[in-house]
Order: C-alpha cells, then structure tokens, then sequence
C-alpha cells in the first residue's frame, strides 16, 4: 500500500456539504463562503508521548484530536464545517488505519464537518487537525469582552480529566468514566453556538480553568473572584478532594475540553433558558471586577495548571 491507496482508503469518504467544491484529491481543497459570513480557523496537534500514550486506541486519538479542534471552533461561536488533517505515523498499519478513520469519520458525521485535505507522512506518530468554521460578520466570540459585574461561568463538571490522569499517574485505576473524559472528551459545539448571543467573552478549558479564565481576564484588561467552592465537580472528585483537602485538580487539571465564559447581568436569566435547551449544565462560580488577575476564594495552594514547556 503506498501513500496515495492509504488517502484513497481511509480518508477519502462522501461529503454531503454543497459548499465543499472540491476536496481530497486536488493540490488543495476549494470551498465556498457565504455573503456576510467570516471564517475562523484553528489548529491542534496531539503527539504520542505529550498528548495520549502508546496504549491509547487509534479511536480515541482519532476522536481527541477532531473533538479539540471542535472546542476551539466552539470557544469562538462559530460553526465547525471543514478541516484538514495532517498525519505522521512511523509505518501504514492497516488495523490501526482502519480505527482510526472509523472514529474520524464517526464524529465528523455526529458534528457535520468535512475531511476536506491533509498530508500523509513517515514519522513518529502525530496528528495535527485544521478547523475551518464560519461565523456572521463581527459576532466571534474573543477572549477580550469580559467587563466588571459579568459572572464568571463554566460548563458541565470540571476536573474529571484531570483526576482520571493524576489516577493514571499514581497507578490507580480510573473509573470508565474518567477514561472517557480523558480520551474521548465531549466538545461543547451546541453551547458555544448559542453563548455567541450572550456571553462577553469565551474560552475552552484545555490547560486548567485558573490558567485559561486568567487568559480572558489577561486580554479583557479585568481581574475576578471565583470560589473553590461553586466549581461543580463529579462525586468521585470530590471524595478525592476531601481525603486530600487539595482543590488543585479542578483548578490546575488540563483536557476538560468545558467553556468558561463571561456574562452581563442582563443576559443572565437567558442563560438559565439556554441551559435547559441545550441540556448542559451550567455553573457561576464567580464574578469579573475591575482588579487585575484571578483570586480564588478557598484555595492557597500552588498554582500549576498545564505548561506546555
Ligand atoms: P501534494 O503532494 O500536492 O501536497 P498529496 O499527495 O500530499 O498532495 O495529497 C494528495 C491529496 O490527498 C491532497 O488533496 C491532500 O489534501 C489529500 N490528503 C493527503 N493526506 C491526507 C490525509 N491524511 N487526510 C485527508 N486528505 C489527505
Ligand atoms: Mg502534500
């Protein structure tokens, strides 16, 4: 099998998208963008060693790798619609192959967004995925828009990732559960989209909520409170912050892939509505003030979230 058979058996697959004109074949892909729309774009790269481990599954890498690129896209309030997906793999192991474009293309059908190019080369193993969304002209949704008096509020449960790899670095045994936070985490696609109207400013929780609220705060030119004790976490992370009195996970553990994100006070209780409508929950766990950086009611410990080097 060389590289052209491995394209055409794996990640060439039906694109239902009348906007994609052209896709897997060509020099590069061609698609067309309506009036009045912009595109937003990120990239993401997970390599073996940093980003999972040998024994990950090619599905779950597959479905980390797309799911990540889908939280950015998220994080803006755009639509995810196309990406690119740049794989280096040190040989062509068919079985491995066959996983994972199954769960590539599993989660790119759940989510509607098109393969539409990439490259294919020799080398350790690392997947690099480009995601191409759209928004309505000036609506993005940036790290910059928090003002004082907005509250502070996050997605789902914080922490479950990060619990599952302290246990997997301790040589405990994660519940299913974690694992599934860890390895195949659920991006907020359908909240980001709807917080686009209410939200001041958003981000994805990838290296730690103290890090990545203090990354709006940074660019907001704003300081907040939050409070260790309204972060809402699972019942299995709170028995281990009780025997351990440590509220470093939820605060510092990275791969939650939930939104943190900021709103007025007049958006307030549309928000209470879109929560049930997208059946997610969420929770305030603080509010934005004039002050600069973050202060953490409740918490004196170190403050360690992810650092990539
Ligand atoms: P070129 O040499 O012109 O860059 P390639 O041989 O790298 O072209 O790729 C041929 C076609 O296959 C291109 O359309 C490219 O976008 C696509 N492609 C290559 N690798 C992948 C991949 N892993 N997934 C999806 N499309 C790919
Ligand atoms: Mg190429």
């Amino acid at each position: 099998m060389n590289e052209f058979d491995l394209i055409r058996d794996y990640f060439t697959w039906t694109i239902k998208d009348p906007s994609v004109i052209l896709a897997v074949g060509d020099d590069a892909a061609i698609f067309s963008l309506e009036h009045g729309y912009e595109l937003v774009t990120t990239t993401d790269t997970l390599v073996e060693g940093v980003h999972f481990s040998a024994t990950t599954s090619a599905k779950d890498i597959a479905h980390k790798s797309l799911a990540v690129n889908l939280s950015d896209i998220a994080a803006m309030g755009a639509k995810a619609k196309y990406f690119t997906l740049a794989l280096s793999m040190p040989k062509i192991d068919q079985s491995w192959l066959q996983d994972f474009s199954d769960s590539l293309k599993h989660l790119s059908e759940q989510y509607v967004v098109s393969l539409i190019g990439g490259d294919t080369t020799r080398g350790p193993l690392n997947i690099t995925i480009t995601m191409i969304g759209v928004i309505e002209k000036s609506k993005a949704l940036t790290r910059s828009g928090a003002r004082p008096g907005d509250g502070v509020y996050v997605s789902g449960t914080i922490g479950d990732a990060g619990l599952c790899f302290w246990k997997l670095s301790n040589d405990l045994i994660p519940s299913n559960q974690e694992l599934q936070r860890l390895n195949c985490p659920t991006p907020r696609v359908e909240l980001g989209l709807l917080l686009k109207d209410l939200a001041s400013a958003c981000i994805d929780i990838s290296d730690g909520l103290e890090q990545d609220l203090s990354h709006i705060l940074k660019a907001s030119s704003v300081g907040a409170v939050i409070e260790v004790e309204k972060i809402p976490i699972s019942e299995a992370l709170l028995g281990h912050i009780k025997d351990s009195n440590d509220w470093s996970i939820p605060l510092c553990g990275g791969d939650d892939y939930e939104l943190c994100f900021t709103i007025p006070e007049d958006n307030e209780e549309a928000l209470k509505k879109l929560s049930k409508s997208c059946n997610v929950k969420i929770t305030k766990v603080g509010v934005i003030n004039e002050s600069l950086g973050l202060q953490i009611e409740g918490f004196d410990g170190q403050r360690n979230s992810y650092q990539h080097f």
